[in-house]
């Protein structure tokens, strides 16, 4: 009266293979689930019992135990009451044993028999361990995104009836289909802002972390938007991994596709640290963070946003990871992402225009002590965003489309991939004498800067990458010049100067 089903579960954004062994014997009628499971996978009992009741099954009066193993993985989630419900039916000899196949379980029952999807559905159907995976219909598509052979149903009843081979199987998802892509909006849109264009178009080429320091209505958030659209598709691992996070945040719907554009998510800044950086009460879920792997993560007024969501920021950007904390639980999730802060220079917003600012000097220097630090000094670039003037807005000529600037950017991350990283804002430390060997003129002017104390040695590395960036796009392949340094040194000001206090 033994019962194993295979199925998966979800670790972070990991599957990891569980075997469900349902167990029915004499005894005092009782169920017990063992093996790690959460409160949602120990209520299985309520939902398995009234589906099967609905689909017109009998509930075993006996002792019921279903064991999850290994016991090690920690089972969170409904996605278990597919496989025991099977297992009961199985080990009470209602569905031969041998007739599952090589095939895994993974599902949600509603109380009337009905499939549900989960979280997570391409990281465990990509893990179970068998050749086929059976899942909720409605989560064909995305189960199919793994690659896998996939099986559907819509019901309990539809299930076991094609089990018996009283029915036959319902058609398997339509084979992959390209998802259509959402339109991103055109770079020409924007009126002016020459010297903003061009630091989102170096952001873009460089994967340089870029701030925006502006006036409420200049067009920092314009800007920042539409820097996605400058960068190249995604790679096949780059798109896979993405859609992990995404099926893990239960967000890919039900016509899931492979996400093939770098996302671009802008939290707001009331948004708690948990739903930023992931956690949540009972399952872990990735944060904003997360989502915004290999894409471009906007925090608009960022100065707004509480010092621990800030914090939280330190980790993923150093290492592309971010490691989340719950009770006795640890869950890792990827998140390299380009980051683009926009803020006012000072609470009233007109701190960058000399005689405008209204603020009086106390909250102002609150304002300043929030961007200043170890964050600031993460970006790459930091640019001040002026109001546009009035004849730029009603002029008629547009700059480059955004297809335009896409092409320049996509020549100068091919030259990054030649020099063996992603892009140039990775360049290790021990490798910018070999990549970007600076001329005796660059040199100099650097060193001057650093001997009047105006650059450390953390940033002397990234005006280094900058001005490699600077150089890739203007085609110039040997030795970092000067005039490449001076504008890196440009494109990156003192904190006072953005602040409007110089
Ligand atoms: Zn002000």
């Amino acid at each position: 009266m033994l019962a194993i089903i295979h199925s998966a579960a979800l670790d972070g954004i990991e599957g990891k293979p569980i075997r469900v062994e349902v167990h029915v014997s004499s005894g005092l009628p009782a169920f017990n689930v063992v093996g790690q499971p959460d409160a949602a996978c120990r209520e299985a009992r309520d939902r398995v019992r009234a589906a099967l009741l609905s689909s017109g099954f009998a509930w075993p009066l006996q002792r019921i135990t279903v064991n999850l193993a290994p016991g090690s993985v920690r089972k969170v989630g409904a996605g278990f009451d597919l496989p025991i419900a099977i297992g009961l039916l199985v080990a009470t000899g209602v569905v031969a044993a041998d007739c599952l196949g090589d095939c895994s379980l993974i599902g949600e029952l509603g109380l009337d028999g009905s499939l549900r999807g989960v979280p997570g559905i391409v990281s465990m159907v990509d893990r179970a361990p068998t050749r086929a995976v059976l899942v909720p219909e409605a989560a064909g598509a995305e189960a199919a995104l793994a690659g896998r052979r996939v099986r559907t149903a819509s019901s309990l009843r539809q299930l076991v009836a094609a089990l018996r081979g009283e029915e036959p199987w319902p058609a398997p998802p339509p084979p992959l289909a390209e998802g259509h892509l959402p339109a991103e909006p055109d770079l020409s849109d924007v009126r002016g802002q020459l010297y903003g264009r061009w630091a989102v178009e170096v952001a873009a080429a460089g994967g340089h972390h870029l701030l925006m320091v502006g006036p409420p209505g200049a067009g920092k958030t314009m800007l920042a938007e539409r820097l996605p659209g400058l960068l190249p598709d995604l790679s096949d691992q780059e798109a896979m991994d993405t859609t992990r996070v995404w099926s893990a945040a239960a967000m890919l719907g039900e016509q899931a596709s492979l996400i093939r554009r770098p996302p671009l998510r802008s939290p707001h800044h009331s948004a708690s640290v948990a739903s930023l950086v992931g956690g949540g009460a009972y399952r872990i879920r990735p944060g904003e963070i997360s989502l915004a792997h290999n894409g471009v993560l906007l925090l608009d007024e960022m100065a707004e946003f509480p010092r621990a969501a800030l914090d939280g920021l330190r980790q993923p950007l150093e290492e592309g990871w971010v490691t989340v904390c719950r009770a006795r639980w640890v869950s890792r999730f990827p998140s390299r992402f380009l980051l683009v802060g926009a803020t006012n220079p000072c609470p009233c917003g007109y701190g960058l225009s000399p005689g405008c600012c209204r603020c009086n000097p106390a909250s102002k220097a609150r304002y300043a002590q929030r961007l200043s630090g170890p964050l600031l000094d993460r970006f790459d670039l930091r640019v001040a965003i002026p109001k546009t003037d009035v004849a730029d807005l009603m002029g008629i000529g547009a700059g480059d489309s955004s297809a335009v600037v896409a092409r320049r950017v996509a020549k100068a991350r091919r030259m990054a991939r030649k020099r063996g990283v992603a892009c140039n804002a990775r360049i290790p430390v021990g490798a910018l004498d070999e990549v970007a060997p600076l001329s005796s003129e660059a040199a100099l002017h650097l060193t001057r800067r650093l001997d009047a104390g105006r650059l450390n040695p953390r940033g002397l590395h990234r005006v280094r990458r900058v001005a490699r960036t600077l150089a890739d796009l203007g085609e110039h392949f040997g030795p970092i010049r000067e005039a490449d340094v001076a504008a890196a040194l440009g494109l990156r000001p003192d904190e006072d100067v953005l602040r409007g206090a110089a």
